[in-house]
């Protein structure tokens, strides 16, 4: 029989045992599960306020259903309603049988922008996909290239699409997001910007080709950075870009429908090809998960920029749930973080070199480059 103090001191070792081991395998949870992590802390932020909000709104929801029941006329219009935006919408979406001339530049509220749509994350082929969009509107060109007859686009917007191994999402994105893009009435083309090589995934630096790279087809006065997994759940959700960068993707299921910080640029964001060469373009320095949106805020920000974001339930977007294959987080990118400023104008698109690979398909263009750290060269800083 063991003496106690000793048992006493054996127990305490399988537990300091069993404690480190908790605490390795959590940080190796940590690392290896870019996300989850942030996405658990949100959460529960979110659920937090989420209560008080609901205990303060709670008037206000029972007015918003009055206000639907008064509004509903057979149509399916969501009542935009929430209790954080001060700022109303500048005008209302024009009634059903409203009509413009085809000189007319295309109203930014027309009667065809729904509001909710249903979202249908069910997988789907490419080629159903395909058929699809093509039976209801067969003027939709090669590499998903489509203008409105009716009237004259207000934007030419390229849609870019950072991409690796993520066959299922890509189909889904273009099943829900190409005819709300018709219906806004924009002129777009979508390019998946692939990679090709073994390095980290970098999203930004793929963004920075893609930009180049649309710009050589046409001049798109706005640039949408679309994630591939993000579906928007609203077509009000307009397309356009504005005289500030714009964020897209404000309220995401995966947050529980919450912003999870102020500065969150992430998902969905968009800014003009103007704006967007005046801040440099993103870091090419962001290799792996988390970090580049973050940069690319601050670079908008010390562009003296503020940036705009939809008001509501406009801004909403369900996220095609994932595995993250292997993808690290990029820890290196608090350090880089702090020098954003200094970094800005080394660091984007007037050091980035490359060679892509270039090819039309019917829904997007794809553009595949193989990305390493020596095609993006930073002086000392
Ligand atoms: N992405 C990709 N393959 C990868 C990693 C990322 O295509 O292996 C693209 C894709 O467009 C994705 C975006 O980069 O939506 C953001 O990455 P991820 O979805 O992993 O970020 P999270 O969902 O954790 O925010
Ligand atoms: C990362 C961002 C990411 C955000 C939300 C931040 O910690 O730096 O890149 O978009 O979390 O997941
Ligand atoms: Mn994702």
């Amino acid at each position: 029989m063991m003496p106690p103090h000793l048992r006493f001191r054996r127990r305490s070792f399988l537990g300091l045992l069993f404690l480190f081991s908790l605490s390795t395998s959590a940080l190796y949870f940590i690392y290896s599960a870019p996300g989850i992590v942030n996405e658990y802390l949100f959460m529960v932020q979110a659920r937090g306020v989420r209560i008080r909000e609901n205990v303060r709104s709670i008037g206000a929801q029972v007015l918003e259903q009055v206000v639907r029941s008064a509004y509903s006329n057979g149509t399916d219009y969501p009542y935009d309603f929430s209790l954080n935006e001060t700022d109303a919408p500048s005008s209302p979406y024009l009634p059903m049988g409203f009509t413009y001339l085809s000189s007319d530049v295309c109203p930014e509220r027309l009667p065809t922008m729904k509001g909710r749509l249903l979202v249908d994350m069910s997988e789907r082929s490419m080629e159903d996909v395909e058929r699809t969009l093509l039976q209801t509107d067969p003027s939709l060109l090669i590499g998903g290239h489509w203008k409105p007859q009716d009237c004259v686009p207000r934007w030419k917007v390229a849609i870019l699409v950072p991409f690796r191994n993520r066959y299922e999402h890509l189909p889904i994105l273009l099943h829900h997001l190409i005819p709300a893009l018709q219906r806004q009435r924009l002129q777009f083309a979508l390019y998946v910007i692939e990679q090709a090589g073994y390095e980290p995934f970098n999203r930004a630096m793929l963004f920075n080709v893609g930009f180049r790279e649309a710009m050589k087809d046409l001049q798109w006065d706005c640039v949408i950075f679309h994630d591939v997994d993000h579906i928007l759940e609203n077509d009000r959700n307009y397309y356009g870009c504005s005289d500030m960068p714009r964020h897209y993707a404000v309220q995401l299921n995966k947050y529980s429908y919450m912003l999870p910080y102020d500065e969150f640029f992430g998902g969905v964001s968009g800014l003009t090809a103007e704006q967007f060469q005046r801040i440099n373009g993103f870091p090419n320095a962001f290799w792996g998960w988390g970090g580049e949106d973050d940069d690319l805020w601050n670079r908008v920000q010390y562009a003296g920029y503020t940036v705009s974001r939809p008001l509501g339930e406009i801004g909403r977007y369900m996220s095609i749930p994932h595995h993250h294959r292997g993808e690290v987080q990029f820890l290196g990118r608090y350090t880089l973080l702090r020098h954003s400023k200094e970094r800005q104008k080394l660091d984007g698109l007037n050091n980035l070199h490359y060679s892509p690979v270039v090819s039309r398909r019917r829904l997007y263009t794809n553009i595949t480059v193989a990305l390493s750290r020596d095609l993006a060269l930073v002086a000392d800083y």
